[in-house]
């Protein structure tokens, strides 16, 4: 998970305001000294980190926060608000033509996610707007490039135009663009070559695609991971396209966060989208404000909750609905919800994004073993159709053949089933406009 440490560091350094009624100028210079030594170490550009520290200061001597009594809050108040700044304030929303298709060129480094990219955001735009995407292979140079693009079109049912590794990229451009248009595609994208530098050969032509297609975005994409350095090859394509965007890919892998909180300060350029793991589905608009609250440890609710939307199956979730109405939830509805949970990704991540959690000395080696997902789907799949229908006829000696079925031990099956039972309860009261049982699950 992105910023672990900066959003530690940075709780640190305000926690010790907190013990403070009043706080002077000498107080605040200390913990702005805390914080310039976090963003340096969390990889932040050396250049953002002088301008951003000082304009905290600045604001944080004044008047507000050292007459306050609530001085540490003040002072968070206005590191989200810099850091919502520094970040580009609003998401940026990819551009528009006015007529079909959208043209979308995808550039940056070699490894640096270009192509899985493309198809997660082909796939986003399939999934959210109806569009009719259109991807073409114009990466000659890795052979498997072509391929990898193919099956990622397959997998998400978006076309793809190849030439093989025989044509001129350029042509190759000017061809797929044809055939997108005759068939009336709303977005193509083009997936360029990288390299693992920037080279002359590659801009000169990437520049003659850009000229040949006029697109109406040029997204980057950089690895979070290689941080500074993903700064600096942002800026080396801009300063040689004029990029319109650019995707920030692997967030999840980076723990130290400095490219996100470098590049629009840096490159002058927003962060359209970010990148937060392998899958098709793992693709965000990058929100400032949120990214922030994230960073400060203050939770990032609305991307869980959109998450849970997107992730879960609108008409099961209607089912579900009913079920609980009637009453009818069963091992198969159960199976059903594990499945929808571990697609959402690793569950430890999904509980740092709860306010206050990302930083809960509790949760710090919190790891939810996959496995004991899989065990208790073991369980289910030992039961018979009748036994998942009606929960009610798992008498001792059927649990001891479930046991038997799924290598479990017996103690495990009794607990999974009573745990079960607690949720058809909970579920009876819910459907009934009694919440006392979710009262019971927050502890009150
Ligand atoms: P390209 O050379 O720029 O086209 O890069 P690829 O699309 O082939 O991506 C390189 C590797 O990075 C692949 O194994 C991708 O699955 C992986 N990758 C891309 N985006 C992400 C991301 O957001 N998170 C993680 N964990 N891996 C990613």
């Amino acid at each position: 998970m992105a910023f672990e440490g900066l959003t530690e560091r940075l709780q640190n350094a305000i926690s010790k305001l907190r013990r403070k009624g009043k706080i002077s100028e000498a107080d605040v210079k200390e913990v702005m000294r805390e914080i310039r030594l976090a963003l340096l170490e969390a990889d932040v550009n050396f250049t953002v980190v002088k301008n951003f520290v000082k304009k905290v200061k600045n604001r944080a001597v004044g008047a507000e926060v050292l007459e306050s009594l609530t001085p540490a809050q003040q002072i968070v108040k206005i590191v989200n608000e810099e850091l919502i700044e520094v970040m580009g304030e609003e998401a940026s929303p990819l551009n528009k033509s006015s007529k079909i298709p959208t043209i979308i060129m995808m550039v940056g480094l070699q490894g640096a996610g270009k192509t899985t990219t493309a198809a997660k955001l082909a796939n986003k735009l399939k999934k959210e707007q109806n569009a009719r995407p259109f991807m073409i292979a114009a990466d000659i140079y890795r052979p498997a490039a072509i391929d990898q693009l193919k099956i990622l079109g397959n997998e998400i049912d978006v076309p793809v135009f190849e030439m093989g590794t025989d044509v001129n990229p350029v042509e190759i451009v000017r061809q797929g663009l044809e055939v997108a248009k005759e068939n009336k595609n709303d977005y193509v994208f083009i997936d360029t070559a990288g390299r693992l530098q920037i080279d002359e050969k590659l801009m000169n032509e990437l520049a003659e695609i850009k000229e040949l297609a006029n697109p109406n975005e040029i997204l980057l994409t950089v690895d979070a991971m290689t941080g500074q350095n993903a700064v600096e090859v942002a800026q080396g394509f801009n300063d040689q396209l004029d990029v319109t965007g650019v995707i920030l890919t692997k967030l999840d892998g980076d723990t130290r966060g400095g490219a996100a909180l470098s590049i629009r300060e840096v490159t002058g350029k927003p962060i359209k989208f970010i990148g937060q793991g392998e899958k098709m589905s793992d693709l965000d608009v990058f929100y400032p404000d949120r990214m922030a609250s994230r960073i400060l440890g203050m939770g990032d609710m609305l991307t869980l909750i959109e998450k849970a939307q997107q992730d879960f199956d609108q008409k099961e979730a209607e089912k579900l609905a009913l079920k609980m109405r009637e009453n009818s939830f069963d091992f198969n509805d159960f199976l059903n919800q594990l499945e929808q949970v571990q697609n959402m990704g690793p569950i430890e991540d999904l509980i740092k994004m709860i306010p206050g959690m990302a930083t809960n000395p509790a949760l710090k080696n919190l790891k939810v073993d996959p496995k004991d997902l899989e065990r208790t789907k073991a369980i289910v799949y030992s039961m018979t159709k009748q036994e998942r229908e009606n929960p009610n006829l798992l008498n001792p000696s059927r649990r001891r053949r479930i046991a038997a079925g799924s290598g479990r031990p017996i103690q495990e099956v009794n607990r999974m089933i009573k745990q079960f039972k607690q949720m058809q309860d909970m579920m009876k009261k819910m459907s009934n406009g009694n919440l006392g049982g979710l009262e019971n699950m927050f502890g009150n």
